[in-house]
């Protein structure tokens, strides 16, 4: 294999091997505020936009509809709608998982957004999208400021 500047771009140099990627996302200042009260008080915050009145769950700072700084914090509710679920059977690393696990986009009540969260309490053979369902926390002192501090959702 030559190293030298390819300047054909019919001519591909392959490299074959592992790049390592390490990168480290920050959840900026409004999901901070969500995840520290969702760990301390176990509420789920939002942002409101008035010009809009469009609700943010997850919160924004800014409304992506007409670009207004949203400083009204409103409480939202734990409870929310299934939107979607499927049954996940592998891992992120694409290992099997022993037990497969229920996984949900829930439309949270009363906003415009909504999490993607497991379901629990419920078989894949009773989920139905449309159910309602209500968030179970983890105990407070096992919280770490995370959407994993979301045990599950499980139906009302
Ligand atoms: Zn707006």
């Amino acid at each position: 294999m030559s190293f030298d500047k390819n300047t054909n771009p019919l001519k591909l140099h392959h490299v074959i091997g592992d790049m390592e990627a390490d990168y480290i996302y920050t959840p900026g200042i409004a999901g901070d505020k969500f995840f520290k009260t969702l760990r301390d008080e176990g509420k789920f915050l939002a942002t409101h936009c008035e010009s809009c009145d469009h609700t943010y769950l997850p919160p924004r700072m800014y409304c992506e509809r007409c670009f207004l700084k949203l400083d009204k914090w409103i409480e939202a509710e734990s409870t929310g709608v299934v939107d979607t679920f499927t049954l996940v059977s592998e891992d992120s690393n694409g290992d099997k998982l022993t037990e497969p696990v229920l996984v949900a986009f829930i439309r949270i009540d009363k906003t415009n957004g909504g999490v993607i969260h497991k379901l629990g309490g419920i078989d894949a053979e009773s989920a139905k999208v449309g159910m309602k369902v209500k968030a179970v926390l983890k105990d407070k002192s096992k919280r770490t400021g995370g959407l994993t501090d979301i045990a599950h959702f499980t139906p009302q």
